[in-house]
């Protein structure tokens, strides 16, 4: 199904593989991807198909079931849940016989609920729901009871089934859970688990007229499809004591939830609900408008699957909130397409340019090759003629110093032509607009050598201006100015800070001829210009066919890679000392009391995370450094040098300890090698231990 190289560990991946070393669910690994059918899939839902396809195709017998969570009628509908289910195939993952929705459930929740009701867990509640919120309390000042909490089992039964059969409106009443208005999580403060709501199911139509909450239907799915690991994002965290209660009370099969951090990417926004703004909005053609962060988008944009799902493996799974680069996914899509993508000459601003010594009426047909990195591609003829185009920015009549294209008197090569030496422009006689370049080519550089040694320094793409065949071009920038448009210190709206730039539509370009029957959604590399990839929506419509850039050459993301490793360097440079590796808060040497205050915003900055050490050596020629290579959730180890080799002469001892370290360091280059955080201690001088936990924290897991 998918050729991708296989996902590195991670922390949940470490899990799964823990249960099943001890046959936890006989063995079993079933997960499921649940889209809520509100909205089009974007990149950030690839990466949770990713990862809940991938591990059960990993595992042997594993499982993965496509659930929509259509708990919500007012706002879903059939259109996103055909979408979602041709991106995920798009995306190259099956479901095979599993495609459930929970709303095929809603007759064995509703049973569910009664069974709460008679174990005196859940009652009917007739407080307006802006009075559950104000008894509801902070998280500073607990809760008040519903006056209703108390009502008898047989009273909660009744209003319940009446509710049911629809004899109370919208708002008037709800069932809620019974657990606790003190809980210091807001969550279990007798959370609503049915609403009433006269309307219409995308699937279930009139049946219901009350639904249940998405707290409370989630983890009864799973449980339902005996979903052995339910992986969800962060803000569910605060939700998992929730989760685990409906599952406990009623006894039923529990699957574990493990949350994960979302993706988010710069210089764009992953909510489908701000999304749908943008497309109602008409700030974007549609769902499918190839700036989008949407799957669909990004295909028609010219996006692959295996380019997306080699840029969801890359960026691994952790356990906290951060934003990736945009550059990284126009990396993996750049890797991709230069493996497959066929060279082609576009000329996206024609200039023409008239070979005076060719004769007129002449054409040869030159020999190109499609692939430079795959020779089994083989090679096309293109048309060479007296009049051809290139590009307009490749001319200049007075060239700046560093300016090597052609020029009056100056030589460039013509790519698979010849070289051509520039003798002349004609000019709009009213404007003192160029409109043609006169050249003359030298016969003798066929192919594009010159037989006496002859250097020139610049090759230019071209078409042949009788054969070629015009198109439309489409460029794209960010759809966003800001690297995180979300979320803004002044209180800005996310639209304020769209790219009025982000779209340029060229009309008028001229592309070689073997493109006159690309196909839609063929991908091609424009020489010198980048990828492109023939509009699928467009090309048929219009009479002429339309690319779309679906990314530039340039490659970003190497430049971002090369400064961090700058980064690195440079901390050697400020610093050649060898640094113990524990943390030492600034301080007078014999002075054992506390140290200088600092403030608590410097002090959040500090980002410490539970790390379980899976290597630890001495180093030779260190008298004070252990090297331990720890596992902080990140899907990768990292090497940290701790000064504390002289409490631990044998270093074997440190092997599976569980540790806080301060994960956000800047990377430190030492003597030893590269050092990647620090590893908290205590003790004096010769008595010194890390600090360990009791409990059973997982890797990556905050430290608060
Ligand atoms: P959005 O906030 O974009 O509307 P959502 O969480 O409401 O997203 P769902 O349809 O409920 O969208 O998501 C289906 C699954 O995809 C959930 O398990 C959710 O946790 C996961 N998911 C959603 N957004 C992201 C993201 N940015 N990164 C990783 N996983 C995500
Ligand atoms: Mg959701």
């Amino acid at each position: 199904m998918n050729n991708a190289k296989p996902a590195p560990s991670d922390f949940i991946r470490s899990i799964i593989a823990e249960d099943l070393k001890a046959n936890k669910n006989d063995g079993r690994v079933h997960t499921r991807f649940p889209p809520e059918p509100n909205g089009y899939l974007h990149i950030g839902h690839a990466k949770s198909i990713c990862l809940n396809f991938g591990i059960a195709a990993e595992n042997r017998g594993g499982l993965c079931n496509l659930r929509f969570d259509d708990t919500n009628p007012s706002k879903e509908d059939v259109e996103y849940v055909e979408s979602i289910k041709a991106d995920i195939q798009w995306l190259g993952f099956d479901w095979g016989d599993r495609l459930y929705y929970a709303s095929d459930y809603f007759e064995q929740l509703y049973e569910y609920a009664l069974q709460l009701i008679e174990y005196g867990k859940a009652y009917v509640c007739d407080l307006s729901l802006q009075e559950i919120k104000d008894y509801r309390g902070t998280l500073t000042e607990p809760g008040r009871e519903s006056p209703h909490r108390n009502r008898s089992v047989g009273e909660n039964l009744d209003l319940f089934k009446r509710m049911r059969d629809g004899e109370f409106p919208d708002g008037s009443r709800v069932l809620r859970a019974k657990i606790d208005m003190a809980s210091p999580n807001l969550n279990m403060r007798d959370p609503v688990i049915y609403r009433i709501l006269h309307t219409s199911h995308h699937r279930t139509g009139d049946t219901w007229c009350i639904y249940p909450m998405y707290d409370f239907t989630h983890g009864l799915s799973d449980s339902i499809e005996g979903i052995t690991h339910s992986i969800c994002t962060l803000e569910f965290e605060d939700h998992r004591p929730l989760y685990d209660w409906f599952l406990d009370e009623l006894k039923v099969f529990h699957p574990q939830q493990i949350e994960f951090a979302r993706l988010n990417v710069s210089y764009t926004i992953m909510s489908k609900r701000s999304l749908l703004e943008l497309v109602e909005l008409g700030f974007v053609s549609g769902w499918d408008d190839p700036r989008m962060p949407t799957i669909i988008g990004l295909r028609r944009r010219g996006f692959t699957p295996e380019s997306i799902r080699d840029f969801c493996n890359r960026i691994g799974v952790a356990k906290k909130d951060s934003t990736v680069d945009v550059a990284l996914l126009e990396h993996s899509l750049r890797e991709d397409l230069n493996k497959r993508a066929p060279r082609v000459m576009a000329v996206l601003r024609p200039l023409r340019v008239v070979i005076d010594n060719y004769p007129e009426g002449k054409t040869e047909q030159l020999e190109a090759i499609n692939n430079p990195e795959d020779p089994a591609m083989g090679t096309r003829k293109i048309p060479f003629s007296r009049v051809l185009y290139i590009e307009r920015d490749d001319f200049r009549e007075d060239p700046p110093s560093k300016f090597f294209r052609l020029s009056p008197g100056r030589e460039v090569r013509l790519r698979y032509a010849y070289f051509i030496r520039c003798v002349g422009v004609g000019k709009d006689e009213k404007t003192g607009e160029i409109t043609e370049v006169h050249c003359t080519y030298d016969p003798q550089t066929k192919g594009g050598d010159s037989p006496d040694g002859r250097k020139v320094k610049s090759t230019l793409h071209w078409v042949s201006a009788e054969h070629s065949v015009h198109a439309e071009v489409r460029l794209y920038d960010h759809l966003f100015t800001r690297e995180n448009p979300a979320t803004s210190k002044e209180g800005h709206d996310f639209k304020s800070f769209l790219n009025p730039n982000s779209l340029e539509i060229i009309e008028s370009c001229q592309v070689e001829p073997s493109l006159a029957n690309a196909a839609s959604g063929e991908h091609f590399q424009f020489e010198r210009l980048g990828y492109f990839t023939v509009d699928t929506v467009d090309s048929t419509k219009k009479g002429s066919i339309v690319f779309n850039r679906s990314v530039t050459l340039r490659d970003k993301w190497v430049k971002i890679e090369k400064a961090q490793k700058k980064e690195v360097k440079t901390a050697k440079e400020e610093k050649k000392v060898e640094r113990s590796g524990a943390l030492n808060v600034k301080r007078e040497k014999d002075d054992a009391g506390p140290a200088e205050e600092i403030g608590i915003d410097y002090f959040s900055k500090i980002d410490l995370r539970v790390a379980v050490i899976k290597e630890a050596s001495h180093i030779e020629g260190s008298e004070k450094l252990i090297r331990v290579m720890a596992d902080l959730g990140e899907g990768r180890l990292r090497q940290i040098f701790a000064g504390i080799r002289s409490a631990y002469p044998d270093p074997g001892k440190l092997v599976g300890k569980k540790v806080i370290v301060v994960a956000n360091l800047k990377p430190r280059k030492m003597k030893f090698g590269i050092s990647e955080g620090m590893i908290l201690s205590g003790g004096q001088e010769g008595n010194l231990s890390v600090t360990t936990f009791d409990g059973n924290p997982l890797p990556g897991d905050e430290v608060s």
